[in-house]
């Protein structure tokens, strides 16, 4: 029997990108076989209109940064040269489009998964991927108990990452603070940050 090909779609704003998108990333690749994973900075997220965030290309320079030494990494700017919001199917369905062979799975986190109901075409987003849901080890997932999730149960598979709690926002804080950052993100991520004196 042939061998399903497979790529990953791990999107986020990436504000910036850290130890644990990069970590969620490479156990997916190990777990499902994955020829390559595509880190999607949103251009607009649509969770977070009201909310400042980094120019997208920055954004975009600090992915490539946190990705470029990892063969199986790759980052797409398919985002950031849509214009208007970026919802995820769009984003879907262009991955589609350009490996119509391949399974796709969108990589998200715990908090994440649960919210995809509330998102753009939820429905039409499950018809067209798998999603691949990093959690600790030991968490609940009550949040898929209901009836929308029951119905896509088999296209959510569920990937235990080693405990991680790195998060942007607690990045952010810390640059805040004065409090180094040294060992939450790649090392050329963190130079970025500090010479553009982002998050003062
Ligand atoms: P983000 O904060 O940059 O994070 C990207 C992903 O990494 C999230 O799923 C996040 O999961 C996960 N993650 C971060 N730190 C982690 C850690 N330490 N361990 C494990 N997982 C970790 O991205 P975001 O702003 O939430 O956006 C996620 C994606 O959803 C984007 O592609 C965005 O465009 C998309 N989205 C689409 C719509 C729509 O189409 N309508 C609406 C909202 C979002 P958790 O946040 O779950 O921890």
């Amino acid at each position: 029997m042939e061998k399903i090909k497979s790529i990953g779609i791990m999107g986020g704003t990436f504000d910036p990108i850290h130890y644990g998108h990069l970590m969620v990333a490479s156990c997916a690749v190990e777990a499902f076989g994955l020829e390559k994973v595509f880190f999607v900075p949103s251009r607009i997220p649509p969770h977070k209109m009201n909310q400042q965030i980094t120019s997208p290309e920055m954004r975009y320079e600090m992915t490539l940064l946190a990705t470029m030494d990892n063969p199986w990494f790759s980052v797409s700017r398919v985002e950031l040269e849509r214009n208007g919001m970026s919802y995820t199917v769009d984003t879907i369905k262009y991955f589609q489009s350009e490996f119509p062979d391949y399974r796709i799975y969108f990589i998200t986190g715990a908090d994440t998964i649960v919210e995809i109901v509330s998102w753009k075409a939820p429905e039409e987003l499950f018809a067209m991927t798998y999603f691949i849901t990093a959690a600790r080890p030991g968490y609940s997932f009550s949040g898929l108990q209901n009836e929308f999730y029951q119905r896509y149960k088999d296209k959510i598979a569920i990937l235990e990452v080693p405990e991680l709690a790195i998060s942007s926002t607690g990045i952010r804080r810390r640059v805040k603070m004065g409090k180094s950052i040294k060992y939450y993100l790649h090392p050329l991520v963190e130079a970025y940050i500090s010479k553009h004196q982002l998050y003062r």
